[in-house]
């Protein structure tokens, strides 16, 4: 429900000093079969099964949550896309429009996934011409090192080119997935403080 607050990571009692506000909304885009499910799970807590209960509203699509970071809570939902339909321009746009913020996923292992990537980015530019929408370019499957097919100075390279962060993560593994989520608010802050200042 939306008023439980068991659910909430608590911080310490200094209380009201660090409210979390409204949620920004972080979408997870990419070709089908990078890792964006296996993201959102770890994000949801089911593969780290701290508490089942831990993520308020999460369906197959989307997940509200509190997390912390940098000492600081702030609230998330989380929207996990698919790609079965690269041709349904309505589904595509509608996502396009609505993140704050997005996380670029492509599988390391698969270039195809890699150029989809790039194609999102352009997409992405369209909706959101102002440069200061936060997106990481996310090269995941870094744990299958043997089947690479995309370098780390390329997955660089592109992020350098599209303007954006970049991360190597093994959803598999666990590996940097937190560190993607945390960058990416970090980044949101730091638009948000920009903002106000
Ligand atoms: P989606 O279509 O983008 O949602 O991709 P999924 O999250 O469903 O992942 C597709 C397949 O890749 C599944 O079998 C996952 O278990 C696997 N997978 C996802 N992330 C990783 C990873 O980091 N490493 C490895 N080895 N497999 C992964």
């Amino acid at each position: 429900s939306w008023s439980s607050s068991d659910s909430v990571i608590s911080t310490d009692s200094s209380g009201d000093a660090a409210d979390p506000g409204s949620p920004y909304r972080v979408v997870l885009l990419g070709a089908s079969g990078v890792g964006k499910t296996a993201f959102a799970s770890i994000f949801a807590g089911a593969a780290d099964s701290m508490d089942s209960d831990d993520c308020e509203l999460c369906g197959d699509e989307v997940c509200e949550k509190e997390i912390e970071v940098d000492g600081e809570p702030v609230t998330i939902t989380l929207l996990d896309t698919w790609d079965a339909e690269p041709d349904n321009e309505w589904a595509q746009e509608r996502y396009m429009q609505t993140g704050d913020a997005y996380l670029l996923l492509y599988s390391i292992t698969d270039r195809t996934s890699f150029l989809r990537a790039s194609e999102l980015r352009i997409s992405l530019r369209r909706f959101h011409p102002a440069h200061h929408t936060p997106i990481i370019l996310v090269g995941n499957k870094c744990d299958l090192v043997r089947r690479r097919e995309v370098s780390v100075s390329e997955g660089r390279a592109c992020a350098a080119v599209f303007d954006c962060k970049f991360i190597e993560t093994s959803a598999a593994m666990q590996h940097n997935v937190w560190q993607a989520f945390h960058g990416i608010v970090r980044q949101l802050r730091l638009r948000r403080d920009s903002k106000e200042a």
